[in-house]
């Protein structure tokens, strides 16, 4: 998974429906925008997008999502024949910058994240590798410690929104704490890349192609979740493979880690 930074400038174009976009987040967990693109080549259905505000006070990250379609062409915003590259993003978190903070530059040019240039000329352009986990874990604590509304990590009325992950053998459908790059990474440092249940390693199957490939299983049910909520990575998550993975979901209330290994157990 790649990391791309996507900008919104005020000055050059008015978001008109970004108030919609925040509120359709709160209904269903995500909001669709169409956005330009300048890393055509590079960026891919899966990608992780943050969107950073410029061009006028405040400046700051606002919003963050994934790439949820190819690339493709349409026409320019300025009204002209030209055509432009552009990416579906499902956004799951928009910040309303003239209510909520923004994670601000203060913040973004500190440490390793110093050396991203935080102010590009245009939209779409890759993050290197290297500090996309710190992005990752500053954006956690940011949304986590402020009280925002929309925040992704905390529960919600519309809880039961799943999403699905992209290109798996057989699209296990995993919820959003599943899919988050900090409580995934934060799981995976903790217990490796290898299935909890079945111990298959896609590395070691695949070599290069399987490396760093798992999912992660959210063990509390949406039921048992409370308004309190806080996701804590490695009480709460496992690494497990994308068989493993269905096979426990297979039944509406999840099966357990244990159950799931007793059942192997007895049929080898
Ligand atoms: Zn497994
Ligand atoms: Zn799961």
């Amino acid at each position: 998974m790649k990391t791309f930074l996507f900008a919104w400038n005020p000055k050059k174009w008015n978001w008109t429906t970004l108030e919609q976009s925040i509120d359709q987040i709160e209904q269903t967990g995500r909001a669709s925008e169409k956005w330009s693109v300048v890393s055509h080549k590079k960026i891919q259905p899966g990608d992780r997008v943050f969107l950073i505000r410029l061009g006028k006070q405040p400046k700051g990250i606002m919003g963050a999502g994934f790439v949820v379609s190819p690339v493709f062409l349409s026409s320019h915003w300025d009204g002209s024949d030209r055509l432009v590259n552009r990416v579906m993003i499902d956004f799951e978190v928009i910040l309303n910058p003239e209510k909520e903070p923004l994670l601000n530059l203060d913040i973004l040019k500190q440490g390793n994240l110093g050396k991203v240039n935080w102010t590009p000329q245009s939209s779409g352009i890759k993050i290197n590798p290297d500090v996309t986990d710190e992005l990752e874990a500053v954006w956690f604590d940011f949304l986590t410690t402020q009280k925002i509304r929309h925040n992704p990590f905390k529960p919600t009325e519309k809880e039961k929104q799943k999403v699905y992950t992209e290109g798996t053998p057989n699209q296990v459908i995993v919820t959003k704490y599943e899919r988050n790059p900090f409580a995934r990474k934060t799981c995976i440092d903790h217990y490796g890349l290898s299935c909890i249940i079945c111990d298959f390693d896609f590395e070691k199957q695949y070599g290069e192609l399987g490396k760093g490939f798992i999912h992660v299983h959210h063990l509390k049910q949406v039921a048992d979740i409370g308004k309190e909520y806080q996701i804590d990575p490695i009480k709460d998550l496992r690494p497990v493979c994308p068989n493993c993975h269905a096979m426990i979901h297979k039944r509406k209330e999840p099966y357990s880690i244990d159950e799931m290994k007793e059942k192997i157990n007895t049929n080898k």
